[in-house]
């Protein structure tokens, strides 16, 4: 079908991201400086929050809320199996465990009826994943975790842009983690973002993400602008004045690419209409899809073959379809250190062996998805039982 392969995410640069990195490269702040800070507001704003923390990556961003939260060892923390293995890696950097909960059957979201059965005494905080940029029920995660005073981590990497019942991404947990990958919605090479209304967690993560040393400027001041202290371990974890320019100038353009996600995905969604093998996932009414990913889940009773010949028929059509995810609990750390198996997260394990992910990046134009859509029809018809 193409020549060249389709990759399934792809960065959009233009030259005013490279002029706006360049402008930084000439000052005199490569890194905390002013545009850290700048970005930070701009991204508080966009989630509707009163703090923004940034960090080096998604990741540190998951591992800076499991820090704020005071997650430690012997405490338990429920993340969803289908998702990428760092939101329940971060768990671990604290000495805590991750107890895995199963998705529902048809978004492949965390089922917040399993969520509820997995909480223990234990428990002390539970991540809901917003898979494929489709917003968790945040309403009747709720529902389970206020009763019980249980903090609510949103891993909205594949989400920002989005939104819940008009709520944006980023105000939905009390902690919402992001990623700037250039995979991901907008990218600053590698970054992330931490987004809470709580002065407190905020302080903490900031804290956490430069060493553990008090940035108590009056104290400073006081004792000579030597003297800090460092009260607890921490990292470095901070992003740069270099990639934070980046991020304010991908910022402006997310709207724009949030919009061309969602309308290829329309696209995909009009022609998977007519193909039964093919079953894209379902969407909320209630929410805003900021599409990171498209997934679909294929009809294997309705095919000779499995997934992985699929896959490879697809690569060989030049589209570069990918799988989201192997459930996290079958990774062999997960086996090994924790003692999980098949069969703790059923439907996750079922959906598994049907996932397929299409490619999605704003810069697609219309022939690409069509090369996709005639190449998904094409092979599904030579493997039709
Ligand atoms: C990308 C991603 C992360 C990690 O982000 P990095 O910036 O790559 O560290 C965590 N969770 C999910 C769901 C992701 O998609």
């Amino acid at each position: 079908m193409r020549q060249d392969l389709l990759p399934y995410g792809r960065q959009t640069v233009d030259a005013q991201d490279v002029k706006a990195v360049v402008d930084v490269l000439r000052s005199d702040w490569l890194t905390t400086g002013p545009t850290v800070g700048a970005f930070e507001e701009r991204f508080a704003e966009l989630a509707g929050t009163a703090f923004a923390v940034s960090v080096s990556n998604g990741t540190a961003a998951l591992h800076a809320a499991m820090y704020a939260l005071d997650v430690t060892e012997g405490d338990e923390v429920i993340v969803p199996c289908m998702t990428f293995a760092a939101s329940a890696n971060a768990v671990v950097f604290q000495g805590g465990t991750p107890v895995f909960a199963d998705v529902r059957p048809d978004t492949l979201l965390i089922d917040s009826d399993d969520v509820a059965a997995k909480i223990s005494d234990r428990t002390r905080a539970v991540v809901a994943v917003d898979y494929t940029g489709h917003p968790c029920d945040y309403d009747r995660l709720r529902a389970v975790t206020n009763g019980l005073d249980l903090p609510l981590v949103s891993d909205a990497c594949h989400a920002v842009g989005g939104s819940y019942k008009s709520r944006p991404v980023g105000s939905l947990g009390d902690l919402s983690a992001f990623s700037f990958h250039p995979v991901k919605h907008l990218t600053t090479g590698e970054g992330g973002m931490i987004t809470t209304d709580d002065a407190e967690l905020a302080a903490r993560m900031r804290r956490f993400r430069n060493h553990g040393i008090r940035t108590d400027h009056r104290e400073r001041a006081e004792k000579g602008s030597w003297h800090y202290e460092m009260i607890d371990l921490g990292y470095n974890y901070r992003l740069t004045d270099i990639q934070a320019a980046l991020g304010i100038s991908q910022l402006e353009k997310l709207p724009a690419f949030v919009a061309r996600r969602r309308e290829i995905a329309a696209r995909y969604d009009r022609a998977f209409e007519g193909v039964a093998e093919v079953e894209p996932l379902s969407v909320s009414q209630d929410v805003n899809h900021a599409y990171h990913l498209y997934v679909i889940q294929l009809r294997l009773d309705l095919l000779t073959v499995d997934r992985s010949v699929i896959f490879d028929a697809l690569r060989a059509e030049g589209i570069g379809v990918n799988v989201h995810y192997i459930p996290v609990h079958l990774h062999p750390y997960y086996r090994d250190h924790f003692g999980t198996r098949s069969g703790d997260c059923p439907v996750a394990e079922a959906a598994y062996e049907r996932l397929l992910t299409l490619p999605l990046f704003p810069s697609m134009s219309d022939e690409d998805t069509d090369s996709v859509i005639q190449a998904v029809e094409k092979v599904v018809a030579s493997y039709r039982r």
